[in-house]
């Protein structure tokens, strides 16, 4: 890299978490430009996701060292590489999932986690598609491989991840039923592919009122497999939605983490499984995250794939994107935009 190349000793803007809480402790403010080190690349931010985990993050549910500058997903335009990087040049477009400190005008990739965004490719789709695709993607094909004959419930079905999730388990020939907390929402949802989008929100008991629904619309089988996210206030209605020896799929906590559970209910339940996968974890190779990557950007190319950005913020405001988040105010993708 040349000095031309590398802006050492330039500030940039970026939104920092100053300790543990609420988005009150966003600050949008005035950092030193990253350095690459050989194996990376600086890349100008065009758009950063933001995703549940950046809350959990921020709220410290999962600890991080404050002050820290939040956010690992996003796209741009390649800026500087690293000394011993060969295949990622400047002015190339590019996305990643796991780059920490995202929320910035520059950040620092890996160029081993680079995923090159194609040409007639959007910046502000390939900012969309790295975390919430990639983990759709490994939902539906790996972690309980769905097919045709599958009937599959998947919560918050009008989120990003639930609205990508719907469109490629369909695609795979599954039943979709999914739950929503409006009718704007239940239209999305349909829209995405979902046979039925159940309002859960008013239920007064949703440990009984979603297992009959979902038995109702099941010939009173249940479903195959449960993508739950919602965690906390959905565990038990997933557990009792399932049919016999069915999987529940645990992805995440957007109600808050799930308490310790009795294994002796999968036994009573129907042999039941339980699994909590996580992203890292199914694209840990260079070989699998091109996979996922280059599987997903195929689908937008062809126009199977319709990823929704519903949200964009300027970067300045990314504590009211945070509020949106967890207020359930969003459907689809959020990002921010420096
Ligand atoms: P979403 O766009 O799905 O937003 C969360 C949605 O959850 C809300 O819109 C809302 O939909 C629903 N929800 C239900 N109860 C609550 C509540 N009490 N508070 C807030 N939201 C609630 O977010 P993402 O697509 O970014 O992420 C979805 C989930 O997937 C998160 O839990 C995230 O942690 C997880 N995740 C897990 C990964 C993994 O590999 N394990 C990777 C990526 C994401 P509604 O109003 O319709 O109920």
């Amino acid at each position: 890299m040349t000095p031309e190349q590398h802006p050492e000793n330039q500030t940039m803007h970026a939104v920092v978490a100053t300790s543990a809480g609420g988005p009150e402790v966003l600050r949008h403010d005035t950092v030193d430009v990253p350095s690459p080190g050989p194996h990376d690349v600086l890349v100008r931010v065009a758009a950063a996701g933001v995703n549940f985990i950046d809350t959990y993050r921020r709220s410290g549910v999962y600890s991080i060292d404050y002050p820290s500058i939040l956010g690992s997903e996003g796209s741009g335009v390649v800026e500087a590489v690293g000394s011993e990087v060969s295949d990622v040049a400047v002015g190339d477009h590019v996305a990643w999932s796991d780059a920490p400190s995202s929320y910035a005008e520059l950040v620092v990739v890996p160029a081993a986690r680079t995923l090159r965004v194609p040409g007639d490719v959007d910046l502000q789709v390939a900012a969309a598609l790295p975390l919430q695709g990639m983990t759709a993607h490994y939902l539906a094909t790996s972690t309980y491989p769905l097919g045709p004959g599958d009937t599959a419930l998947v919560h918050a079905g009008a989120g990003g991840v639930g609205l990508l999730l719907t469109q490629l388990a369909t695609a795979r020939g599954a039943r979709v039923l999914t739950t929503v907390s409006t009718e704007e929402k239940a239209a999305l949802s349909r829209a995405a592919g979902a046979s039925e989008a159940i309002s859960y929100r008013e239920m007064s008991d949703l440990t009984t009122e979603l297992p009959a629904r979902v038995r109702e619309l099941t010939d009173g089988a249940g479903v195959h497999v449960v993508y739950d996210s919602v965690g906390k206030d959905t565990f038990d209605a997933s557990l009792a939605s399932l049919r016999r020896r069915g999987m529940l799929v645990l992805f995440g906590g957007s109600s808050g983490q799930v308490p310790p559970v009795d294994l002796q209910r999968l036994n009573s339940g129907g042999s039941l499984f339980v699994t909590r996968p996580t992203l890292g974890d199914h694209v840990a190779t260079r070989e699998e995250l091109l996979l996922r990557s280059g599987e997903l950007f195929d689908a937008v190319q062809a126009g199977t794939l319709d990823v929704r950005i519903e949200h964009t913020y300027p970067l300045a405001e990314a504590a009211e994107a945070h509020r949106a988040l967890e207020g359930r105010r969003t459907t689809g993708k959020v990002l921010l935009v420096p």
